[in-house]
């Protein structure tokens, strides 16, 4: 064991949410942080993401509220042509260098263990170990733990297949297909999330013929639509959109009703209009993409896939016949776990969860804000009550719901309200200088219109859903 440190709070992750949060602890309190990762960078599951990955939000919204991510600037060509940049993984990557190596660690008030892993110590001890020299730190929390790890989501990179994989079958995690040697005939997409949406688009933007691509698909999913989920000029939209999703709430006869509603006015998107989805995980497509993911017509609805064999593929309902010329692209990674809810505040731990539906990083930041301004944890749970990530389209609602129950808990603490409506973090921080636009003056009639008609409908439509 080596030398002991003292420190305000230690922070357990060093991905977007433990940055976000020890970023609001530094702007609203004079606390000290210590901040540890196993990862050998600051930037979580960016470190290891696949190579074409990109924000699936405009980068104006993502990172730590202190330092800017981008430059704000609307892509001129490619698959986001029109719309506000989104970061890629060398960009995040650096972005996350520069806010520890040129704010958290120059401030004086942070201290970063990279390529450590952290344990709980004896009687609620603290410790972490140096991956590389074995070292062991022991760590005295004079105010709290924040472990910003409880729903530290799996990706392929890092995780095996959820399936078996015979000898000899070319199976490769979804970033691998940059770096194939050997050019296959076919090639195999496993997974309905937005990883496999990424690697289908990527695969038809370099040229692989759609025949080319067969894409099993356990589940359909409803994406949200990008013309809708944009800053600066176009935050009217974005704004219109929570006006329609209210109205929408408040007539639907069903969980399903609402997002056929919001379909007809093309709010949320399905790749294949003939089947109706189960699960809504929040990410934001664009148009073009939809265009290039409906030339896929060779897909697989049989379940998850259980094996692969040399010349077969074995899922839940049935099997598909393959061969050693098709690589198998693996990007079914279990994604976002959902252990049970615990209060985010306690005496001597913060647990960082959700409580409301939105972009993540303004949620991650929030909490440190209340983490450092509000004295009580009985009030901080009480405006920050956690919910689990959205998966089926019914947590869609309740999120909605929580978001809509919070904003009006949190505007009771003047601090609060003025911070969320001034970080870059906040989408709709800034709708207030667009108060005159008319679809600004249009969606604030049809807030006040159907804003607790929608709420009460969704206590309903979750009640007959359940
Ligand atoms: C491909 C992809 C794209 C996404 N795009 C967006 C997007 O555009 N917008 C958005 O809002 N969200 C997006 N998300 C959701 C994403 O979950 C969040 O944006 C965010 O990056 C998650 O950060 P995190 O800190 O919670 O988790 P992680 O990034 O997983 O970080 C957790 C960290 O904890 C460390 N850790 C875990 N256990 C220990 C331990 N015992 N000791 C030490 N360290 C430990 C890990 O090494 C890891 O670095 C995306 C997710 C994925 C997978």
């Amino acid at each position: 064991m080596s030398d002991v440190i003292e420190t305000d709070y230690l922070v357990v992750g060093a991905g977007a949410a433990g940055m976000a949060f020890t970023d609001s602890l530094l702007t609203h309190s004079d606390a000290t942080v210590t901040i540890v990762d196993r990862r050998q960078a600051p930037g979580g599951h960016w470190i290891d993401a696949y190579p074409f990955v990109r924000l699936h939000q405009p980068s104006a919204f993502y990172g730590v509220a202190s330092v800017p991510l981008g430059n704000d600037a609307v892509d001129r060509s490619g698959l986001n042509a029109g719309f506000y940049e989104l970061a890629n993984a060398d960009e995040l990557r650096a972005y996350y260098a520069q806010v520890m190596q040129q704010h958290f660690i120059p401030s004086g008030r942070v201290r970063y263990f990279p390529g450590s892993d952290y344990v709980a110590g004896p009687a609620g001890g603290h410790r972490f170990t140096s991956r590389l020299t074995g070292a062991t730190h022991e760590v005295r929390v004079r105010r709290k733990l924040v472990d910003a790890t409880y729903l530290e989501g799996s990706i392929p990179a890092t995780s095996a297949p959820p399936f078996e994989v015979a000898d000899g079958v070319r199976c490769v995690a979804a970033g691998d297909i940059t770096r194939l040697t050997h050019r296959p005939e076919r090639f195999v997409v496993i997974g309905a999330g937005k990883t496999a949406l990424d690697a289908c688009v990527w695969l038809i933007s370099q040229g692989v013929r759609p025949a080319a691509i067969r894409w099993i698909k356990p589940r359909e999913g409803w994406w949200l639509n990008r013309s809708y989920h944009q800053p600066h000029t176009y935050l009217p939209d974005f704004y219109g959109g929570v006006g329609l999703q209210l109205q929408a709430m408040a007539h639907a006869t069903s969980v399903d009703d609402v997002f056929a509603r919001l379909e007809s006015n093309g709010f949320f998107l399905r790749v294949d209009t003939a089947v109706t989805p189960t699960m809504c995980h929040g990410a934001i497509v664009s148009e073009v993409e939809l265009g290039l993911l409906r030339q896929i017509e060779d897909v697989v609805r049989l379940g998850r896939v259980r094996r692969i064999e040399r010349d077969r593929i074995v899922l839940d309902e049935g099997a598909v016949p393959t061969d050693e010329n098709t690589v198998h692209v693996h990007c079914a990674a279990r994604g976002l776990p959902h252990p049970p809810l615990r209060p985010i505040f306690e005496s001597a731990r913060v647990t960082v969860q959700p409580c409301f539906w939105g972009f993540a990083c303004y949620l991650f930041a929030l909490l440190g804000v209340v983490e450092a301004t509000i004295e009580r944890d009985e009030d901080k749970n009480r405006l920050c009550p956690p919910i689990a990530y959205w998966d089926k389209n019914a947590d869609y609602l309740s999120a909605f719901l929580a978001s809509l129950a919070g904003e009006q808990a949190r505007a009771a603490y003047p601090a609060l309200a003025a911070w969320a409506k001034s970080t870059r973090l906040n989408p709709l921080g800034a709708i207030g200088q667009y108060r005159d636009h008319p679809t600004v003056v249009e969606t604030r009639e049809r807030i006040k219109r159907f804003g607790s008609a929608a709420a009460s409908n969704i206590v309903k439509l979750l009640s007959v859903s359940a």
